[in-house]
């Protein structure tokens, strides 16, 4: 639940207040709607209407956070925001999005000397060639903890990296 509130606060403000505005006004707009229409006079069509204005709600208040999560999230890993809200929004039926969480490059990270901003896949800074994680003594790459031999060239690593 602590990691999904920390994913929460990349959602830029506007996404947010939006979202808000949609929980407070779809609701409204939906009944006022509903009321204005009510040619069959009974409280049938008004529980009708309320589920419909809940749903219309919840779809869209959510809809509105993922389009703001991803612009948040593209912009930490390096991607262009502006172009995947764009595909999120204007490919039909979620494809955008689905393409969205499919291609995301990963996260960034700081370098710990110069603080550069890199690829968390390099095992060393591109500004000033600090360590990043640890790497293959054979050819540099970087290997993950547990791994036995380096994915790239094969070189023991001796049950663990370097
Ligand atoms: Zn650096
Ligand atoms: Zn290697």
């Amino acid at each position: 639940m602590s990691r999904l509130s920390e994913e929460m606060k990349i959602i830029p403000r506007v996404a947010r207040v939006l979202a808000v505005l949609a929980v407070l006004l779809v609701p409204i707009a939906v009944m006022t709607y509903g009321l204005l229409n009510n040619g069959h006079g009974d409280t049938g069509w008004i529980a009708f209407v309320a589920l419909i204005g809940l749903s219309i709600t919840v779809v869209f208040s959510i809809y509105i956070l993922v389009i703001g999560y991803i612009a948040g999230d593209a912009r930490r890993r390096g991607m262009r925001p502006v172009l995947w809200v764009l595909l999120a929004i204007f490919i039909p039926n979620a494809i955008g999005i689905i393409l969205y969480f499919i291609l995301r490059e990963p996260l960034l990270q700081n370098c710990p000397k110069c603080g550069a901003r890199a690829n968390a896949a390099f095992a060393f800074c591109s500004v000033c060639g600090e360590a990043l994680a640890m790497s293959c003594p054979g050819c540099r790459s970087a290997v993950q903890p547990g791994w036995s031999h380096c994915a790239r060239c094969g070189a023991s690593l001796g049950g663990r990296g370097v």
